[in-house]
């Protein structure tokens, strides 16, 4: 490959902005918090802006736009198409169609951030270059449709610039003069996309990459609570892959997932509608498959049987008792199935009943893989 043809790969827009930002944070940034320190106002307005900006990607540009997973009134797809655009993530459109394939081609060639290529690469290094020709935008014709968003489309980088950068601006001015409007720009400004930016690619990157699989191993998508706190409840990202038009990551009631509450707070105030939820039963049933696989091919590991001999009457039991489990699960996976058909929700009593035997199982898995991997050591 010729330096000429890399050259013209790489994206020097996106590049230069990504790059510049962050190094205005990590040195004039700081140093302006040094000189100035961070009043009540400064600290307000980049909360504001933090949760607008991001709130707008993961409620907005994610599960209303790229997903469909609720229907919203117009004032609150117009406040999400503005602090989207000031988020610098792009238009709605141009991210939904990223995101569309991302789901469509996960963890293949054609998915945008491939994590297959690398967690940099997943993370910011596909923004940083464009290896291909800019793919046809034919998966957002829906999208299209609407005015306001075709708007956002047309003005996405004015609007971002002013909403983003002159406002925060405008009001410091307002607030304590020159000083105060250069701490706003840098702190409720950049600092924020940084940060907004971050938390983003956070989740194409760490969530292919850290934490569980409860839902299923089909991609490399994974649950991680702890990433849910950074990015406005994304982290449940196994769960998302497996049921993309969930307007819930984070299914469960104690699950960290503020842009879900939000989604519901706007429902009761008349803002949303049409709330999408994949049924109790339904996750179940991935919860059972993704359980009996795991115990399949743990039982299949070499070792497995002689292990019996060597090892404590506990890890017998264990065997015995994830076995006898997956028998069950085998026996209930086509009663379920077929009710299911039938559109018969399970009561929940025995879907907790059931949720609680395979967190059992599973912990007796992990205690035999444990041994197994002891006694061949
Ligand atoms: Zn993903
Ligand atoms: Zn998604």
């Amino acid at each position: 490959m010729t330096l000429s043809k890399n050259k013209k790969q790489i994206n020097w827009v996106t590049s230069s902005f990504l790059i510049g930002t962050a190094l205005i944070a990590l040195t004039a940034v700081p140093a302006y918090i040094w000189s100035y320190g961070l009043d009540w106002f400064q600290a307000s307005l980049f909360l504001f802006y933090f949760i607008a900006t991001g709130l707008s990607i993961t409620l907005g540009y994610h599960r209303l736009f790229s997903h469909l997973a609720f229907k919203a009134k117009w004032p609150v797809r117009l406040f999400v198409l503005i602090f989207g655009a000031a988020s610098f993530e792009n238009s709605a459109l141009d991210w939904t169609c990223d995101h569309r394939r991302h789901h469509k081609h996960v963890d293949h060639d054609d998915d945008p951030y491939d994590i297959t290529k690398g967690f940099f690469y997943a993370h910011m290094g596909w923004l940083l270059f464009r290896l291909k020709p800019k793919p046809p935008m034919d998966n957002v014709k829906d999208l299209k449709k609407d005015p306001l968003i075709m708007w956002q489309y047309r003005y996405c980088h004015w609007i971002g610039a002013f909403v983003g950068f002159v406002l925060p601006a405008i009001l410091g001015w307002y607030y304590g003069g020159t000083t105060s409007a250069l701490g706003a720009f840098l702190i409720a400004g950049v600092a924020r996309v940084v940060f907004v930016q971050q938390m983003t690619f956070l989740i194409n990157s760490a969530c292919h990459y850290f934490g569980s699989q409860p839902y299923s191993t089909k991609c490399t998508a994974r649950d991680s609570g702890f990433m849910a706190l950074f990015t406005f409840g994304e982290g449940y990202h196994n769960f998302h892959h497996e049921f993309q038009h969930d307007y819930r990551n984070g299914v469960k009631f104690w699950q960290f997932d503020p842009t879900k509450w939000c989604i519901w707070l706007l429902s009761k105030v008349g803002l949303a509608s049409d709330l999408r939820r994949v049924s109790p039963t339904k996750i179940l049933l991935a919860e059972m498959a993704e359980a009996q696989k795991k115990i399949k091919s743990a039982l299949e590991k070499p070792g497995m049987v002689p292990l019996q001999e060597k090892t404590s009457e506990l890890i017998e039991a264990s065997q015995i008792y994830i076995q006898e489990l997956s028998e069950k699960i085998n026996a209930n996976i086509q009663e379920i199935q077929a009710g299911l058909s039938e559109k018969m929700e399970m009561p929940r009593r025995h879907i907790r009943a059931w949720r609680k035997d395979i967190r059992r199982g599973m912990r007796h898995l992990a205690l035999l893989e444990k041994s197994l991997a002891y006694a061949s050591a």
